[in-house]
């Protein structure tokens, strides 16, 4: 998901909000929702869809204020897109109003949810954002401090989250002590306010320039009395999610330092170094296998060149929810350049194998369009462990990576060869980041936060 937040009295804060998301639009299409406090109330547009679908001027002129929290929502496995899940989530528990927008996926729903049942709170949707936003107002509710139901929140919560948070008149930001999901903090110019964004490309949409990244399990305060931090859970072992390097991010963000676009392009280049390929061209597979394209091309001395163009307007294939509409969305969304391609050994670069769709069927489309071999280079490790920290990477008995080997993938989805990068080439494609410590569960299975309940369901491991 995607999560924006802005204190700026005199701006227009919906409308910054509104580019905010749309600059984030890639990290979540199901719904959109802003929320803005004038310093008296707060009101609240959501709907599901894309920012541009859902906003339009008059709904952006009816939200006047000077705080506001937005979201793009992305549903992980079993939440279906619904109304009631979008986001952000208004809890008004008494006189305690507040909006919340969160990123990242909690693991102990089930029992903050009883919790709340418990105090007899209303849920309308049920899922771990909206038991957050209620946690924190039934506490706030009996301490009349803002500050100490987000305290209280974060010592229960377990799993990922950065959130962003609306009161009438403050903003709210905050992270999960192990750092998994991303959100940093911008200045806007001439002392105009602040702005909170899942990643940099949304400072830069608004005009906003990027001061430093929330820390884990601190709590972030904008408002008219300026700006406060404290640390609202002491922070644990530094996990922030190696995936938003490979995939989620937008190639235009930094992200604790380190360029997203660069480190595609490292990760291309240790891949050459890793497993070379004997070929006439390196294609990649846009929009995220690009950067790591070039970097392999420069690497290997391969010339780069476009081979799969692009239908930009069909959104990301990996977030449709059923599999039969993710194959039928890969051939809508990828076409094959025969003139290019034709009587040439490719070496063809993406960012992961999660499912294997993308590789296979595209694999016969290369060959369809006259590739005499297609030797497939993945810059991220076999995906072979589920995610529980707010991206959707399946169950296990879904990832091709944990049920064969890397001959039977190869051979299953049609390449001449199959190469991954492995753990430690990814590791070193991230030079510039200021705080290494990543999750990277889905590659080695070792979860950063626990997972209740998870060895139950899946008893099979
Ligand atoms: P597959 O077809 O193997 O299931 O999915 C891999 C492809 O989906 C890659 O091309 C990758 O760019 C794309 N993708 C889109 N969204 C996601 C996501 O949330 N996680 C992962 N791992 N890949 C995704
Ligand atoms: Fe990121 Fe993978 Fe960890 Fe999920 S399991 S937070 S996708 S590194
Ligand atoms: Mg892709």
């Amino acid at each position: 998901c995607a999560v924006f937040g802005v204190f700026a009295p005199g701006e227009d804060v919906a409308r910054m909000t509104c580019f905010g998301l749309q600059a984030l639009q890639h990290r979540g299409q199901e719904s959109a929702g802003i929320a803005v406090g004038d310093g008296e109330t707060i009101m609240v547009s959501k709907d599901l869809g894309l920012v541009t679908q859902v906003f339009d001027e008059s709904r952006l002129a009816a939200l006047e204020g000077y705080v506001a929290v937005g979201h793009a929502r992305y549903s992980t496995s079993g939440a279906a897109a619904s109304w009631e899940a979008a986001q952000p989530h208004i809890s008004a528990i008494d006189e305690i109003l507040i909006a919340l927008a969160h990123n990242g996926t909690l693991v102990n729903t089930n029992s903050l949810r009883a919790r709340l049942i418990d105090e007899g709170i209303q849920l309308r949707a049920g899922t771990d954002s909206e038991v957050a936003a209620k946690a924190i107002g039934s506490v706030t509710q009996k301490t009349h401090h803002l500050r100490e139901g987000i305290r209280y929140a974060m010592q229960y919560m377990e799993g990922a989250y950065a959130m962003v948070l609306a009161s009438p008149d403050t903003l709210y930001a905050f992270r999960d002590p192990n750092g998994i999901r991303p959100l940093c903090i911008g200045k806007l110019p001439e002392g105009r306010g602040w702005v909170v964004s899942s990643e940099t490309c949304g400072l830069d949409i608004v005009g906003a320039e990027y001061v430093r990244d929330v820390e884990p399990g601190e709590i972030v305060r904008f408002n008219k009395d300026g700006v406060t931090s404290e640390q609202g859970v002491e922070p644990r072992k530094r996990a922030s999610c190696i995936f938003e390097y490979v995939y989620f991010a937008r190639p235009d963000s930094v992200m604790d330092g380190q360029s997203v676009y660069q480190a595609r392009r490292n990760m291309g280049r240790i891949l050459a170094r890793e497993a070379p390929a004997d070929a006439d061209l390196v294609l990649g597979v846009p929009d995220s296998g690009i950067p790591s394209a070039m970097g392999f091309a420069f690497e290997s001395g391969i010339p780069y060149s476009d081979g799969i163009v692009k239908n930009r307007y069909v959104g990301r294939t990996f977030i449709q929810p059923t599999q039969a509409m993710r194959q039928l969305g890969i051939r809508l969304k990828l076409n094959p350049l025969p003139s290019v391609i034709r009587g040439k050994r490719l070496v063809v670069i993406d960012d992961s194998i999660v499912r294997g769709n993308t590789s296979k069927k595209l694999i016969e489309m290369l060959r369809d369009a006259g590739a005499t071999e297609v030797h497939m280079r993945i810059v991220s490790p076999e995906v072979m462990w589920p995610c529980f920290y707010g991206i959707d990477t399946d169950t296990r008995d879904q990832l091709i990576a944990a049920n064969m080997t890397n001959d039977e993938m190869c051979e299953w989805m049609g390449a001449d060869s199959l190469a991954f990068i492995s753990l430690q080439g990814l590791r070193d494609s991230l030079p510039d980041v200021r705080t290494p410590g990543y999750c990277e569960a889905c590659f080695s299975g070792e979860y950063p936060v626990d997972i209740p309940a998870y060895t139950a369901r899946n008893s099979f491991m």
